[in-house]
């Protein structure tokens, strides 16, 4: 870029009057048509936020129904304590893309750090878009991944997406974020104040070990029994009976037991 046209890299994306920010600035709003942009280092993109509808106290309700759903661990609304809870508008990249048949998907990408990546399956429906307003400065968070290198990043997951990106814009969504204890570990989940969705990458999910280990108990027990008869018939005539008695005597006794047993790990997982 040379200094003799400087101002051709802001140009307002809506009617391409030339932008003049101060030095550092990066959220803007046109002089000319009121539109608000984000100047990323490759180009100028609108800028939109989603307005919350969930206060605190409805974000807490949020968690606690998810901690109760069938994704995690039994009664973790009971079990984890809540620790932290910060709210703030996270900045995603939005991506529209247009498939050769003319279908529109949207794509989104953080575009700053997260612990919580599961951010970018969030739903925006497009009405929800405002533009940005100054007085949500204080709570949002700066985006630190460039355009290009979330569009890199989408593209290595489909290869398609680059070429077919008919908008681009930054988003900033308001987010709660949750850290609680739940056995002597941190978990972090994030509850979309738009929403109410709640999204997780790591939390405590239902155990399949016990269900797999009654199930194998279950396979060996009756392998066991089943040789009893087999065994037997090599003996003598009377061997086969045996055997069958044996494996009556103790087959159903084990039967009863596993039955026990999974019906008690259903009951504690
Ligand atoms: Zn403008």
């Amino acid at each position: 870029m040379s200094d003799a046209q400087p101002t051709t890299r802001f140009q307002c994306t809506q009617c391409g009057g030339n932008l003049k920010p101060d030095q550092g600035q990066l959220f803007l709003t046109c002089p000319f048509c009121a539109s608000t942009v984000y100047l990323d280092k490759s180009k100028v993109v609108f800028h939109w936020y989603v307005a919350p509808t969930l206060d605190e106290s409805k974000a807490r309700a949020a968690l606690a129904r998810w901690m109760s759903g069938n994704q995690t661990v039994k009664d973790l609304d009971k079990k984890s304590q809540v620790t932290e809870v910060a709210f703030e508008y996270f900045p995603l990249w939005f991506f529209r893309q247009q498939d050769a048949g003319g279908k529109e998907r949207i794509l989104l990408e953080p575009a700053a750090a997260t612990a919580v990546t599961e951010v970018s399956h969030l739903q925006l429906p497009p009405g929800d878009l405002r533009k940005y307003e100054d007085r949500l400065d204080a709570q949002s968070h700066a985006p630190s991944v460039p355009l290009n290198a979330a569009l890199e990043w989408a593209a290595q997951q489909s290869p398609a997406v680059k070429q077919n990106v008919v908008e681009s814009a930054l988003v900033h969504v308001p987010l709660f974020t949750f850290k609680y204890d739940f056995n002597g570990r941190t978990y972090t989940a994030v509850v979309d104040a738009a929403s109410g969705k709640t999204l997780a990458n790591i939390f405590p999910e239902k155990a399949e070990a016990p269900y797999q280990l009654v199930g194998g108990l279950a396979a060996a027990t009756f392998l066991c029994l089943a040789t009893f008869p087999v065994l037997g018939g090599f003996f003598d005539d009377g061997g086969t009976m045996i055997g069958f008695a044996v494996c009556s005597v103790l087959g159903i006794p084990a039967a009863l037991g596993l039955m026990a047993l999974a019906a008690y790990v259903s009951q504690k997982v």
